[in-house]
């Protein structure tokens, strides 16, 4: 946007005189730079709050004896009227001129219609600010470091309600996309247009537990238990090759193992509390966002749970699917620590295992198990493990072709929305409150947040 900047250096030179009178009045030592920056704060948000009001009461221009109502009849001028707002200003409270009198029952103030104000409410302006506070922090924490930078106070309850709102919003977006790709009609529209799709997508799923309390007495004395309940998260994305000049410490030992480092771009995360059929519909959903049944390459990188291979088999058929290659390779290490009793052997043995998985030769790693199969429980449940996932462990090929193995990715999804802010001291869920939530804090994660944004501020004209 583009301002007066005269204009602006004269309010400019007549706030510092009014900053400049008010610290002498402070008197006593000279003020430090924090104290000015200080004053001009506290003053700019005085400015600000008088400035919402002068423009929203100028707003009005001229006032007509009768207008059109939203039902078609007619509105008569009443008067100007008092309306307060929660704004990035604080309270303000401004008047504006009224009508009623129509049949419909209904009033209105031009004013709050034209600009999207609720009046009572919360500004769409606060509320982008609340709800990037509450998707990053507990609500009660937040609200302390929102003082900071709004210089007024904002309660936990408000900081909640905004979060949630966002996470409302993500929930009604989901639901209109899981609709749309359930119609022909739409996917059809979707396979003539000239949408870019990616070369090469990933896509992974898991789960983290989240604790949600009983929604009241009555819930409560039926299920008198801590409820864990399965957060299922997924996330899109695609991979680039992380150039050498910025290879961190650890990446210059993987590209000594590996040749190229890969890193993930465009993350898009997803994610409910619900069966797995239901968020199989999810699942669908977004990957017709990202092009996932049209890309060349569609691989899947998953801990190896049957429900999440189920659902990438039913939607996905001919997609790659790989077994993460830790959890994989990890098993190894915790077999040799149950089969032998000495650190030589263990490390004998899951040195070359670990090799011929590395290499993709699972028919080896299978043997291997067979052997220690009596000595070891875990080494014989293995074999069911590695047998059931020969295909998807051929990580030589994989490798080859240049793609990722690690399904770091989700498990890094999981543990920012789940462990750094569903699980975070201070938080206590119900089940609403921890989906929309979780489902606010994916948008932040997956640079989704703006579109949140966007539909919180026409809240007011759509409900
Ligand atoms: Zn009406």
């Amino acid at each position: 946007m583009k301002y007066n900047i005269e204009k602006i250096n004269e309010i400019g030179k007549l706030l510092a005189e009014v900053v400049e009178e008010a610290l002498k009045i402070e008197g006593g030592e000279a003020a430090l730079i924090g104290d000015v920056e200080m004053a001009l704060r506290e003053s700019m948000l005085k400015i600000g709050n008088s400035a919402l009001q002068c423009f929203l009461e100028n707003a009005d221009g001229e006032v007509k004896a009768e207008i059109e109502c939203t039902c078609g009849g007619r509105l008569k001028y009443q008067r100007r009227r008092k309306a307060t707002i929660w704004s990035v200003f604080d309270k303000v409270v401004y008047q504006r001129a009224y009508y009623a009198g129509c049949t419909c029952g209904q009033g209105c103030a031009p004013v709050d219609q034209c600009y999207g104000i609720e009046p009572g409410k919360v500004t769409a302006g606060l509320a982008r600010l609340l709800a990037l506070i509450g998707v990053n922090h507990a609500f009660d924490e937040g609200r302390k470091s929102l003082k900071e930078f709004l210089l007024f106070e904002v309660s936990e309850n408000t900081v909640r309600a905004e979060t949630q709102k966002m996470g409302e919003l993500q929930r009604q977006a989901d639901a209109d996309l899981v609709k749309a790709t359930q119609s022909e009609n739409c996917l059809q529209k979707r396979e003539q247009s000239q949408a870019l799709v990616p070369d090469v997508l990933y896509g992974s799923i898991d789960a983290a537990k989240v604790r949600v309390e009983p929604r009241d007495e009555k819930e409560k004395a039926v299920e008198n238990r801590e409820k864990w309940r399965d957060l299922k998260v997924g996330c899109w994305y695609e991979g680039e090759i992380v150039p050498k000049s910025q290879h961190s410490a650890r990446q210059k030992d993987k590209a000594q193992r590996e040749g190229v480092v890969l890193r993930a771009k465009n993350q898009k995360y997803f994610c409910d509390i619900e069966k797995a059929g239901q968020f199989g519909k999810l699942f669908w959903a977004t990957g017709c966002a990202v092009g996932a049944d049209r890309a060349r390459v569609l691989v899947f990188i998953c801990d190896g749970a049957v429900w999440i291979w189920n659902l990438i088999v039913h939607y996905y058929q001919n997609a790659i699917q790989i077994v993460d290659w830790y959890h994989a390779a990890d098993r190894l290490k915790r077999i040799a620590d149950e089969a032998f009793a000495t650190t030589d052997e263990r490390l004998a043995w899951r040195e070359k295992v670990t090799e011929d998985l590395w290499q993709g030769r699972v028919e080896l790693v299978i043997e291997a198990c067979q052997t220690l199969a009596k000595k070891s429980e875990l080494a014989r449940q293995s074999l069911a493990y590695y047998g059931d996932n020969i295909e998807r462990m051929r990580y030589a090929q994989f490798r080859a072709a240049g793609y990722f193995i690690g399904s770091g990715i989700i498990e890094s999804g999981c543990k920012q929305i789940v462990t750094h802010r569903l699980k975070i001291s201070g938080a206590q869920w119900n089940l609403d409150g921890a989906i929309l939530t979780a489902k606010a804090r994916a948008a932040w994660l997956s640079d989704s947040w703006q579109k949140l944004v966007t539909a919180r501020s026409l809240l007011p004209l759509t409900a």
